[in-house]
Order: structure tokens, then sequence, then C-alpha cells
């Protein structure tokens, strides 16, 4: 009989990636999320319209202004924004019920929201992507052919101050070539998930015999 260590995960990581609208955090987490299939994408409400191809209950759960601010009043949103004229947030049961499962989550919101969830809950890691120069961005937002010039340049101004507050967070990473930017992305989550404050550890009797 061999004694062998076990360690048990006290609780799921909280994971938020803020950065630019048009910089390519979704495509850096499905990147992500394809090479660790168990890390959950938390689903955002929004008031905002759904975009060609986008999926009610996947990509977002869209709803009306009024619905969302009944749900800001009855405290079932833990974090949330106005970003371009429509509400953006995280319902509070989905990060409650990921702690305690035990189960690593991954959240695209904006700085601010990102911010406010580092108060509330100080363990999250917060992870700023930034374009290679805000010429790539605007290209970027402009080949995306999904919003208008004048939204176009709302993000763009949005984007500005946005990256002013690149310095409170935890890893900046520039999303220049995604293979690399996935990998960064991945590097961080895995350093992250094996610091010693996430483990309770214990011996376990391992019958080495055949
Ligand atoms: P988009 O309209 O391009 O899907 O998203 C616009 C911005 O809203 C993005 O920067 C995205 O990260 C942010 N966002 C999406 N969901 C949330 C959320 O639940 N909370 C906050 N604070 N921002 C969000």
């Amino acid at each position: 009989m061999k004694k062998m260590l076990k360690l048990e995960s006290k609780a799921g990581l909280i994971i938020c990636c803020s950065g630019p609208s048009g910089v390519g955090k979704d495509t850096l987490i499905t990147g992500l999320r394809e090479r660790l299939p168990h890390l959950k994408h938390s689903i955002s409400l929004t008031t905002r319209e759904p975009r060609h191809g986008e999926v009610p209950g996947v990509d977002y759960h869209f709803c009306e202004k009024s619905e969302f601010e009944e749900m800001i009043a009855a405290g079932e949103i833990i974090e949330y924004d106005i970003f371009c004229d429509h509400y953006y947030g995280t319902r509070a049961s989905v990060i409650r019920e990921s702690v305690a499962n035990g189960q690593d989550l991954i959240l695209d919101i904006t700085v601010a929201g990102s911010l406010r969830l580092k108060e509330l809950i100080p363990e999250a890691i917060l992870i700023f992507i930034l374009p290679p120069s805000e010429e790539a961005l605007i290209e970027r937002l402009n080949s995306r052919r999904t919003e208008s010039a004048e939204v176009i340049k709302k993000r763009v101004a949005k984007a500005r101050s946005e990256v002013a507050e690149a310095r409170n967070f935890d890893y900046l990473l520039i999303n220049d070539r995604l293979k690399d930017a996935v990998s960064a992305l991945e590097a961080i989550f895995i350093a992250e998930r094996l610091r010693s404050k996430h483990y309770n550890i214990s011996q376990i009797d391992e019958d080495l015999e055949v």
C-alpha cells in the first residue's frame, strides 16, 4: 500500500477577460475552450439586439430594458455596465453556482465590470486583452460589418478610455497572432489553476497490487 497525495480543488476559478470591443475576446475564449473544454463561458444578459447569427441562450440572454432593471432591483445581477446605450450584466447565480461546484468560469465583460467583480470577489483573475495597435482595432471593427459607422466611432472612443485602465488588471495580453494569444491565455489559466491556495491536500491509500 502506498500513500498518495490528493489535491482537492476548493472552488472554481473566476477569470474575467476585458479589452476594447473588436480586440477578439470572443475568438480567444473560443480558442481557449477548444483546448480546455471543461472551462465554462458565462452567458451574459444584454438589452442590445441580437447580431446576425447570434443564438439566444448561447451567445447572450437577450432581454428588454425593463426586465433587466427589474433584475437589478431584485439583486439578481452581480455586476453590470452600460455599453453603447445598452445594458450588459452577469447573473449572480452563474457566479455562485460555478464557485460552489468547483467549476472554472470565464467571463467576457467590460473593464468596469471586471473591476467591480474584483471588488466583490478578490480572488477573480483579471486579464486585459490589448490590440496590437489602434489601427488594427479599427480595421477589425470595420471588417466585422456588424455595426454602423456611428456605433464603431463610439466603440473606438470607449476603447481609448478602457485601455487607460489596463494597469489595474492582473495580466496584460496583446492579441496579435491568435494562436500565440490563445497559448498565453492557456498558460495563465494553467498557472492560476495550480496555485496552492486553491487546494486542500490530503493523503489517500493507493493499492498498487494488480
Ligand atoms: P458586444 O455588444 O460586442 O457583444 O459586447 C460589448 C461589450 O460588452 C464587450 O466589451 C463585452 O465584453 C461586454 N459585456 C458582455 N457581457 C457583459 C456583462 O455581463 N457585463 C459587462 N459588464 N460587460 C459585458
